[in-house]
């Protein structure tokens, strides 16, 4: 039998759990949340958890900006770990001014330059699970398993979500997707670019309370992670798209396991573990978050790349305005998913 939804939020990320808690605060009644898999094993389940409100980019900085509150409040109210306090190190080059610090178990050149800002951490699964117990209580019926594979629209107007525990009629429809291996061309117009990132675990250094690190000279991020440390390496623009990821080569192993002895004093590390996460790329590199054009009530939060865990909530706040009609600032130009036809 058919049901109904006012909304329906495909996928169960940490974005898709966003905005359906944002537009239950709004007051939305009937919001329906399909996910193929489990709560949280997407895109979410990679993320290595860093909050921070500094991001050259301004949108990204923006949007993190906005967040920083949902997750601040997170580890006010419940206390139960799962959102913590830390601080960032980022080493750039010197001409940035900033001096290198005694305390730091970083190592570096002359030529560079470690500034440390607040963050926060989380745990990014166990979050997602418990945001998605959350909202149950508050009525978003969550449906996991459920893969929706079509949309059905009427002379413009999304009406229906075809998934594959039967059909959905709806008012609206949000798709959160995350990072995908193919573009989800069926779904969304195909702007996204998916790219493959390496993350590898190393046990076998000292320092476990060192902050995380994002190393803008070398390109790659270093994290403490209990008594591992996990490095990762953003794929460069220009570097192959691998449409299927497998865990990383014995390469590039070594490479993450000379950039960790580089940068950590007394590291000497030893293999813990490697797979690989994806991240969706925009032409701008900023995400995709908006009305898609040409089907009334068809929303789309995509493209969130390597930093999307902590924008999800302000990505959450922006959909429910939409959805709910409410005018939103001038930035949601920069965000709109129809932004690259308009250019061209
Ligand atoms: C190595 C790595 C490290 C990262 N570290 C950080 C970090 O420190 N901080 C940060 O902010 N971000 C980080 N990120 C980015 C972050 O992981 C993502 O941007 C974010 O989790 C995306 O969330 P999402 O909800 O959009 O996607 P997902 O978590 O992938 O959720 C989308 C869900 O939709 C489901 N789905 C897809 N299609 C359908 C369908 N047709 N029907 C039903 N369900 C469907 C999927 O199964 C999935 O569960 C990192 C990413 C990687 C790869």
């Amino acid at each position: 039998m058919d049901e109904f939804a006012d909304v329906v939020v495909i996928g169960g990320g940490i974005v898709g759990l966003c905005i359906a808690h944002s537009l239950l605060d709004k007051g939305a009644r009937r919001v329906q949340l399909v996910e193929k898999n489990q709560i949280g094993s997407g895109g979410t389940d990679f993320a290595l958890g860093l909050i921070r409100r500094r991001h050259a980019d301004p949108v990204w900085a923006r949007l993190a900006t906005e967040s920083w509150g949902f997750f601040s409040q997170w580890r006010e109210e419940t206390r139960d770990g799962l959102v913590t306090e830390t601080s960032v190190a980022i080493i750039s080059h010197a001409s940035a001014g900033a001096a290198a610090s005694e305390e730091t178990p970083y190592r570096l050149s002359p030529q560079e330059a470690i500034d440390t800002s607040a963050a926060l951490r989380a745990r990014p699964r166990s979050l997602a699970m418990a945001l998605a117990q959350r909202l149950r209580g508050k009525g978003l019926r969550i449906r996991e398993g459920v893969e929706a594979l079509d949309l059905r629209t009427e002379n413009g107007p999304v009406r229906s979500v075809l998934t594959t525990d039967g059909t959905i009629n709806c008012g609206a429809c949000v798709i959160a997707p995350g990072p995908m291996r193919e573009p989800p061309g069926r779904l969304l117009p195909s702007l996204l670019r998916p790219m493959r990132v390496p993350i590898v675990g190393f046990t076998g250094c000292r320092h476990p309370g060192a902050p995380p690190m994002l190393d803008v000279v070398r390109g790659v991020y270093i994290a403490p992670d209990g008594d591992r440390w996990v490095v990762s390496v953003p794929p460069r623009a220009d570097a192959p798209v691998d449409a299927d990821p497998h865990p990383p080569s014995s390469g590039e192993i070594r490479m993450l396991a000379r950039a960790l002895r580089h940068r950590v004093r007394d590291a000497c590390p030893t293999l813990a573990g490697a797979r690989c996460g994806i991240y969706d790329r925009t032409p701008d590199e900023r995400p995709l978050v908006g009305a898609v054009p040409g089907v009334t009530g068809l929303f789309a939060a995509a493209g969130l790349s390597g930093s999307g865990f902590q924008v999800a909530p302000a990505v959450g706040a922006r959909i429910a305005d939409l959805v709910f009609s409410e005018p939103t600032d001038l930035w949601a130009d920069k965000l709109r998913p129809d932004r690259f036809s308009e250019a061209s």
